[in-house]
């Protein structure tokens, strides 16, 4: 794959605005459109059909038909898989397009896009092509004159909805699992971005997926995505986004015991022991940290640094965060781009104010980068406390927390001190410690001496309140898949 060259496109042509239900490209039943904007530079991209109620439905009658009488309905297993193959290939061919639109659409650096968004979306679909064929049940030997085996079969039509901070990225991680479970899908992509999706859709047309088996609805939250948890011709929802919208679809799908899987927020704890090897965590903490502008669901924004060799570490860290080039995300040089809409910005800038009214110290950064575009200097905060608001709640932007620590069984109370449990990262170079901390930290992912290691074989996903259910690997695939016991009388 050539990823690492300079981008070939920063103007990439919007071909899809509409809503794609049952293979067709349609306008929303309203008529209604909303504005896509591109954040570096605060002007509307294009007008997005602004799907509600109605069009959930129209898509779920037409997810609904694909699977229970249509092509998809019959076709083998292992043809499904040729599909998905086919569908990561066209993602190949059509990289560059690709990620210039996810670049636009988002501002994430162009260099992401295609260093590592684009590759890690045609890996997971790749990887969930294989699973087709291999989704088994068991022959079980119960007591009695029986055979008694399971089935194990597709849930049914997948609701699933999107953040916007890696579009395309969250979309294969949701279409791959179900997919290769032989669901089909209503997807509502995040109204921030919704072009990635729109064109994933159109180019799985391409591919040969039949109508109806991916479906895509842009539109607000409030109304096209609760209609996805409210729609009754929609199986199992599938959310990605803040745990405040998660608990309300938990709540909701109840009504229906639809089945639901979150991915939610976290406020991930870093470990620095002072026997790490310090260029490795320091690279590990910024990474960690700044990644998408700091808009991961890991980004470890509380860093715990062992007393003695803290300093040393803040003064690496706010060096590092001084030379960080953040600007035009199509500059192939960009490391940071704008955060993603004004919304986040306000709310981050808040953030950062309340880190200096609470006492926290700001070595770098603290405002805003330039005046057009949503950016925001790279900042670092030292003294500060486990309760100040900077230290507890998630702020989704490029501002970290420093914090001191003397002993292992006091940092991994603290880091367990939060109600999310996403990720976690330990940095040593002692490997009972690092054991320790491993076992102990309450997190779905805990990375020792690396961090954002991601890939599709691995599973992914919440302790607490930062979610239900595994991503990728293959426990997604449980999340789309009923179990079904047959038991046979042999007399
Ligand atoms: P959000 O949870 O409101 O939005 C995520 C998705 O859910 C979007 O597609 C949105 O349209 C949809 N949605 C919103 N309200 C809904 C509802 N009532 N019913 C069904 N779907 C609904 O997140 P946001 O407002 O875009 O961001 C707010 C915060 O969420 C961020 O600051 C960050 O803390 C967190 N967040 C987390 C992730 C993550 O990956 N875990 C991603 C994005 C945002």
């Amino acid at each position: 794959m050539s990823i690492a060259e300079a981008p070939k496109q920063t103007a990439p042509e919007i071909k899809q605005t509409q809503c794609f239900i049952g293979g067709e490209w349609v306008d929303a039943a309203s008529g209604e459109t909303f504005e896509t904007m591109n954040p570096a530079t605060e002007e509307i991209i294009a007008n997005v059909a602004a799907g509600d109620a109605e069009d959930i439905d129209r898509a779920a009658k037409a997810a609904r038909k694909a699977f229970d009488s249509g092509p998809w309905s019959k076709m083998d297993a292992r043809d499904r898989g040729r599909l998905m193959y086919k569908l990561a290939d066209l993602f190949e061919d059509n990289f560059d397009e690709l990620a210039a639109l996810e670049t636009l659409d988002n501002g994430k650096p162009i260099s992401d896009s295609r260093n590592a968004d684009l590759p890690l979306v045609i890996d997971c679909l790749r990887y969930y092509a294989g699973w087709a064929d291999k989704i088994e049940g068991k022959t079980i030997p119960i007591r009695g004159n029986y055979m008694c085996y399971t089935r194990s079969e597709p849930v049914g039509v997948a609701g699933q909805i999107i953040p916007w901070n890696f579009p395309m990225l969250m979309a294969a991680w949701k279409w791959g699992p179900a997919l290769a479970a032989g669901c089909t899908i209503v997807m509502k992509p995040a109204e921030q971005t919704p072009l990635t999706c729109l064109r994933m859709a159109d180019l799985a047309q391409e591919a040969g997926f039949p109508d109806g088996v991916i479906n895509i609805v842009p539109g607000y939250g409030p109304t096209a995505g609760a209609a996805v948890v409210d729609n009754p011709l929609i199986d199992k929802v599938a959310f990605t986004g803040s745990t405040e919208v998660g608990k309300m679809i938990m709540k909701n799908a109840a009504q229906s015991l639809k089945r639901v899987t979150l991915e939610l927020g976290g406020k991930s704890p870093n470990l620095i022991f002072a026997d790490a090897d310090l260029e490795q965590a320091a690279q590990g903490a910024f990474i960690g940290l700044y990644l998408n502008q700091g808009q991961c669901c890991v980004a470890c924004s509380r860093i715990f640094v062992e007393d003695d060799i803290h300093d040393q570490m803040v003064d690496k860290l706010v060096g590092m965060s001084k030379e960080r080039k953040v600007g035009d995300p199509f500059d192939p040089s960009t490391e940071q781009g704008p955060q993603i809409d004004k919304t986040q910005f306000d709310k981050i800038l808040g953030y950062i104010e309340s880190g200096k009214s609470e006492g926290a110290t700001c070595l770098t950064g603290g405002g805003r980068q330039g005046d057009r575009g949503y950016y925001i200097q790279p900042t670092v905060f030292t003294d500060v406390k486990d309760d100040m608001k900077i230290a507890r709640e998630e702020i989704f932007g490029p501002v970290m927390q420093i914090m001191k620590f003397s002993d292992i069984d006091e940092v991994v109370k603290r880091g367990n001190t939060t109600e999310y449990g996403l990720a976690a990262s330990v940095f040593t170079r002692d490997v009972a410690k690092a054991h320790k901390a491993a076992a102990t930290l309450k997190a779905g992912t805990v990375w020792v001496n690396c961090y954002d290691v991601f890939d599709a074989a691995a599973p992914f996903g919440g302790f607490k309140q930062s979610g239900l259910g595994r991503e990728l690997g293959e426990a997604a695939l449980s999340n789309y898949i009923e179990s079904k016991t047959v038991t046979m009388s042999l007399d």
